[in-house]
């Protein structure tokens, strides 16, 4: 898919622009294409950017490391500002009642706007923080018998153990 040249959204009708997509990053695992629609509006000083997509995405699990899959949903909306903020004066600011740090998607108003990279953030920011297969997910399977025949072998046994001895030293 072609970026778009920002100047040629002035004459599309409404000044908007849709894009289906169907793709596939190859920075992400997924069972299924990515597949959803972009709209792009133009408004003078900012660009109004929505976006949808739907995906399967194979995620590993933070408790048992086991690849499972995650169906993703993205509903995300976002301002583009056409001008470079880090230009702006102190009164400027204040005028627009923002702060630089909500200013940081930015493009020049005769730059390329590119759905598939803005769509690509989208998902990435949809995928979920704590990452488990299942909430019953009791994580990596423990020998539990090795760790009693062996217990001093971890420190924080080591400890406990020490404990155990200052307070009860006749036992040792
Ligand atoms: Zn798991």
């Amino acid at each position: 898919m072609d970026p778009i040249y920002v100047p040629h959204l002035l004459k599309a009708r409404d000044r908007t622009r849709t894009f289906d997509i169907e793709t596939v990053f190859p920075e992400l695992e997924t069972l299924t294409p990515v597949r959803g629609s972009v709209q792009v509006k133009h408004c003078t000083t900012y660009l109004e950017v929505q976006g949808k997509a739907e995906a399967i995405v194979t995620l590993t699990c933070d408790r048992c490391l086991q690849h499972y899959n995650h169906r993703l949903t993205v509903d995300a909306e976002e301002l583009i500002w056409l001008e470079d903020p880090t230009e702006w004066g102190d009164e400027e600011l204040l005028e627009r009642e923002v702060s630089v740090e909500d200013l940081v998607e930015n493009l020049a108003p005769d730059g390329h706007f590119e759905p598939r990279t803005w769509l690509y953030e989208q998902v990435c920011l949809a995928l979920p923080q704590r990452q488990i297969c299942d909430e019953a997910c009791a994580g990596i399977p423990v020998d539990v018998q090795q760790e009693t025949a062996n217990p001093l072998r971890d420190r924080r046994w080591a400890a406990l153990a020490k404990l155990k001895h200052q307070l009860a030293p006749e036992d040792a």
